[in-house]
């Protein structure tokens, strides 16, 4: 947990921050990269040292040398005052709502939200007294005939976990700005590199950092970066939940970032260029991929971001369950399995209809994410084309 140092300071694009910020090299012996301090005692030379609250590092729950590389980094990335590091991405998305909200408050959450954030929202704050609305995701400027005089704060998840809508959050941030209510992202779809929520009016953005930072699925991991007017808040709430992070799991989180630059580049281009293939399929019947100009966010998207994320979603016409699972159990390369961001393809099988409640989702057929990995494109394809030949040619 640290303020934002910019080691890099005067250098603002993100490949050149990736490489060079985050790293202390000068007080770590010259090591290029930042080491893993592992510990929980931090000891002191003298009663004058204990006593001095102002020192960087007192504790090893709060004040990490790793942790806070990685804070450094994803702060100049965001463009934040400071970020806080959390064991998770659902603690950092909870973090920030209990930094956002308090009993009485009133919470409005997009409806195509990651389903985790709608239980903790919907079940958790609830039970202390926050009250929670969750919204039409392409609502826009419209959230204002939403507000009350209790709501507090806004979450935006842009593109939706799942169904991948578009958010206007330029149109949401000034409406919230002006009634003084705070907006919190969730921008794991984007990464720091293609999207910057707190430039456009946000005052908190997280990261499941499980996802494109670590980028190698092997470490669970979330950030929470916040604008000068938030920092404090959420300093002082990250502080007395307690939720530290592992100095290995931040490590791994460093060193993933490292080549995040390169990685969303490539998941940029392959997966809009996946997209663009499935779209030409027989039996797809839509593709849910905001930078396909075919897309009905495609306009905010371009507008607002700078590439693409590697998740998307597509739609088959309905048939029974032995025709998914023959799809799916038959898959070479694409792997089934929960979270996504790795190097590696994934794909699974899901139904929206559950996880809505602002607006019932009415589309007839199979979905499907996917997450694009790095795998050769034309391997990628040849393992969906059989996988859909499968799909069509079960009846039973
Ligand atoms: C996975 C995910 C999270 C939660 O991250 P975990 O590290 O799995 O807790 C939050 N938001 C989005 C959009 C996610 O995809």
């Amino acid at each position: 947990m640290t303020k934002k140092t910019t080691e890099g300071g005067k250098y603002t694009s993100p490949e050149t921050i990736l490489t060079h910020s985050g790293r202390a090299s000068a007080e770590n012996s010259g090591y290029v990269n930042l080491p893993v301090f592992r510990g929980s005692t931090i000891l002191f030379n003298t009663l004058d040292d204990l006593e001095d609250y102002k020192s960087p590092l007192r504790y090893g729950r709060n004040d990490n040398p790793t942790t806070n590389g990685l804070a450094d980094l994803v702060s100049e990335l965001e463009g934040a005052a400071g970020t806080v590091i959390c064991p998770s991405g659902l603690s950092a998305v909870s973090t920030a709502l209990l930094a956002a909200v308090s009993a009485g408050d009133e919470l409005l959450v997009t409806d195509s939200a990651y389903d985790p954030t709608r239980i903790f929202s919907a079940e958790g704050l609830e039970r202390f007294g926050v009250s929670v609305r969750f919204y039409a995701p392409k609502v826009g400027a419209g959230i204002a005939g939403l507000i009350t005089d209790r709501t507090r704060a806004i979450f935006v998840e842009s593109p939706g976990s799942l169904t991948f809508e578009m958010q206007d959050l330029r149109a949401i941030a000034k409406v919230a700005q002006e009634r003084d209510i705070t907006v919190i992202v969730d921008n794991s779809w984007a990464s720091p590199l293609f999207h910057n929520p707190l430039v456009l009016g946000a005052d908190m953005v997280l990261h499941a950092a499980t996802k494109m930072l670590v980028g190698h699925s092997d470490a669970m991991v979330g950030t929470v970066s916040a604008n000068e007017k938030l920092w404090p808040k959420l300093k002082r709430t990250h502080r007395i939940l307690g939720v530290a992070t592992s100095p290995d799991d931040a490590y791994l989180t460093l060193r993933g970032m490292r080549t995040l630059g390169l990685r969303m580049k490539h998941h940029s281009a392959q997966s809009l260029a996946f997209a663009q293939w499935l779209e030409g399929q027989p039996g797809v019947e839509q593709v849910y991929h905001p930078a396909l100009p075919s897309d009905p966010g495609h306009a905010i998207w371009k507008r607002d971001f700078t590439g693409a994320g590697s998740l998307f979603a597509f739609r088959l016409s309905k048939r029974t369950r032995n025709a998914v699972a023959a799809m799916v159990n038959g898959f070479e390369l694409f792997g089934m399995g929960y979270s996504w961001g790795g190097y590696e393809s994934l794909c699974i099988p899901f139904n929206p209809t559950s996880i809505r409640t602002a607006v019932p989702w009415s589309e007839e057929g199979q979905m499907f994410r996917i997450h694009v990995g790095l795998e050769e494109i034309g391997d990628l394809q040849a393992d969906m084309a059989a996988a859909l030949e499968r799909y069509r040619g079960t009846n039973e």
